[in-house]
């Protein structure tokens, strides 16, 4: 097997006599580390330079001095030919890292060249990790800057694609308990955010959050991790995926999920550890994001609880009086009618001395699902209490009013309650009342004398539905 040599690093030579010419040529001749590439003319040399940057110069005056402010980016080596004081004087002012004078020897020029390089790459690699420490900054600015978690998160996201050349780039939250992954924050597609993933299909999630370290997969096609889900993957055309897991206190609560094409190239070392940091710098907004949701979730549970009749589903009398008042001030403002109907179970008494009160609570959840049926959606159905139930009916006149009550008496009636085996027996009387009329003027008056009118049914032998002053 051949070994991998590492490619020769290019020289730019500019100028020089022949006698430097034969020393450099028979340096560089059969040399391993190093490809020469000789210039005479200066506009040629820089040419060369802008467009393939070397690892180092070497030349002579009085070129030195001509090119030296356009080069300032790469180590010069100057070899003095002359008068030796004012060769290193022409040198340091050029700023060549170091100088050659006659004799000249190999062992001194590899030597320097060897140096001048390693201290390039070290500016380089110096630069770098500045740069990364800047955009840290930068981050670290822009989470404490924005409050709205979710914000943050998609902040960051967008920050690595910024930085990386990454062709996906999310953040997942983790809920390891209920084995649940959901994506908070995704880069290439803002909408994608809330989607729930099948942790089953991300084995290299699931590593990362067991293993609790990043996880790299150089390339899908040979890692032996992703070989149930390569056939999946490969049509997308990623290359490699990093995983970084986000900790809050010791748990993993979340993960940086990344993805680069396979023209692109696979995550460096350095990008990992900038990573890493960049995921310390989520943690907090991710663990917010959750607290977040959880207290939105209980407030609208708690909000629901407050308007809800517990035994039926159905809104409670609470929430009934909330909408009457609204709807009704519309009502008199706009001048239009709304009417209230109350409905009540006929001799309910007797289902629960027959059945028992459990049974007698079950017919009660099956009327509340009935009448909901039989309401239209801008109708406000509520348990009004034991077996009676009100209904308000915004923007609906006296005949339209009637009309639904009947509907709903004679379903009543046709019902076959599967609480009660499927016998059916159970009616209901209603009573109506509608606005505008003479004597409703408020709230209060269009649900009492809709309880009036229900009176006026129940005299009347029940199972009909009355209305109010008829
Ligand atoms: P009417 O035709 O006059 O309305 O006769 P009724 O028996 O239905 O009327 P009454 O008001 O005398 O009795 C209502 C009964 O409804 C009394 C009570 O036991 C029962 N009830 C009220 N709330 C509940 C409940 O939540 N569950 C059960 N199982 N029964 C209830
Ligand atoms: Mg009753
Ligand atoms: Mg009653």
């Amino acid at each position: 097997m051949a070994t991998k040599r590492a490619p020769r690093k290019d020289i730019a030579i500019l100028g020089g006599g022949s006698s430097i010419r034969r020393f450099l040529e028979s340096f560089f001749s059969g040399s391993r580390a190093y490809k020469p590439h000789y210039f005479k003319e200066e506009a040629a040399f820089l040419r060369h330079v802008h467009d393939t940057p070397p690892a180092a110069v070497i030349t002579t005056e009085p070129h030195l001095s001509a090119v030296a402010d356009k080069i300032t980016r790469h180590p010069v080596i100057a070899l003095i030919t002359g008068d030796i004081e004012a060769g290193i004087e022409a040198a340091i002012n050029a700023h060549a890292k170091c100088y050659l004078y006659k004799p000249y020897f190999s062992l001194d020029l590899e030597h320097k060249l060897e140096s001048v390089i390693l201290e390039k790459d070290l500016i380089v690699r110096m630069e770098s990790e500045l740069r990364e420490l800047e955009e840290i900054a930068d981050l670290t600015r822009l989470v404490s800057a924005t409050l709205d978690p979710r914000e943050v998160l998609y902040r960051i996201v967008k920050k690595i694609a910024d930085i990386m050349p990454v062709t996906r780039c999310s953040i997942i939250k983790v809920d390891w308990l209920n084995r649940s992954a959901f994506v908070v924050a995704s880069f290439e597609d803002p909408r994608i955010a809330g989607l729930k993933l099948s942790l089953k299909k991300y084995p290299e999630i699931i590593e990362a959050l067991t293993s609790k370290r990043a996880v790299v997969i150089h390339d899908i096609n040979t890692d032996p991790l992703m070989k149930r889900v390569r056939e999946i993957i490969l049509p997308l055309g990623i290359r490699s995926i990093l995983v970084i897991p986000i900790f809050f206190r010791d748990r993993v609560i979340g993960t940086l999920f990344l993805r680069t094409s396979r023209s692109k190239h696979t995550f460096s070392q350095n990008e990992i550890r900038l990573l890493n940091t960049i995921a310390s710098a989520a943690a907090n907004s991710l663990h917010n994001a959750f607290l977040f949701e959880q207290v939105e979730d209980e407030k609208s549970r708690l909000e629901k609880l407050a308007i809800t009749d517990y035994l039926t589903g159905i809104y409670n009398v609470r929430f009934f009086y909330h909408r009457i008042i609204e709807e009704f001030s519309r009502s008199q403002r706009y001048g239009l009618p709304i009417s209230c109907l109350m409905v009540d179970i006929d001799h309910f008494k007797r289902v629960n001395d027959i059945y028992g009160h459990r049974i007698g609570d079950e017919v009660l959840r099956e009327f509340a699902m009935l009448l909901k049926k039989h309401t239209r959606q801008s109708d406000v159905l509520a348990r009004y209490g034991g077996e009676e139930f009100i209904v308000l009916l915004p923007q609906t006149a006296r005949d339209g009013a009637l009309a639904e009550a009947e509907r709903i008496r004679k379903c009543i009636k046709q019902h076959k309650f599967r609480s009660l085996k499927n016998k059916g027996g159970v009616t209901v009387s209603g009573g109506v009342s509608a606005f505008p009329h003479a004597k409703i003027k408020s709230h209060d008056d269009l649900i009492s004398f809709a309880d009036n009118a229900l009176f006026t049914a129940k005299n009347r032998g029940r199972d009909q539905v009355a209305v109010f002053g008829e």
